[in-house]
């Protein structure tokens, strides 16, 4: 079946110029690219995108992390489209912890392990649908895709928008 699955390529990803490495080994993966940008990561949409690890002992230094604190402060987010889209590109990705992972997959290439023991592991990918449902709605609005994926409504917002000066 086919399904989409958030993608970010993490503050230690783009600081360490992995940008090009990490779209090439996902391209094995045949997907489609429906939305990508480079985004800056406020406090809240950090601490919204793992809400579920909000309890875990090193919750702060993760918050830090994908802030982009130690690193450059951007992420690169993407959204891939196709069969079995989640379980692919998670399976490029390899496990959560760098030095378990497969060695020739993402993070088993790139990832490191901090001194405060924070898994720096270049990449994020969504677990599963439900998880991918709500991290692509946060990250991206629905014209920021260019495919209709979940359910949209118009809503007349009045409000301020920039537009270039010319
Ligand atoms: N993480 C960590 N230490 C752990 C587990 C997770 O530093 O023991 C970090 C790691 O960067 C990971 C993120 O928290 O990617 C989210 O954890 P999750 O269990 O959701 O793993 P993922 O879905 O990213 O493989
Ligand atoms: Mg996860």
């Amino acid at each position: 079946m086919a399904n989409q699955t958030l993608v970010l390529i993490k503050p230690d990803g783009l600081k360490k110029s992995l940008t090009g490495n990490v779209l090439t080994r996902l391209s094995e993966t045949k997907l489609e690219i429906i939305g990508a940008k480079i985004a800056r990561v406020s406090r809240k949409l950090a601490t919204e995108h793992y809400r579920h690890m909000k309890d875990k002992p090193f919750f702060k230094e993760l918050i830090k992390y994908i802030m982009g604190h130690y690193h450059k402060e951007k992420v690169m987010a993407l959204v891939y489209w196709g069969e079995d889209a989640i379980k692919k590109v998670r399976k490029v990705c390899g496990s959560t912890n760098p030095e378990e992972a497969d060695t020739v997959s993402i993070r088993g290439q790139y990832g490191r392990i901090t001194t405060k023991g924070v898994y720096e592991n270049v990449i994020h990918a969504s677990a599963n649908a439900k998880d991918a449902k709500r991290e692509i709605c946060l990250w991206f609005g629905p014209d920021e895709l260019i495919a209709d994926i979940y359910p949209t409504k118009v809503q007349n917002i009045n409000k301020k928008t920039r537009i270039w000066a010319r």
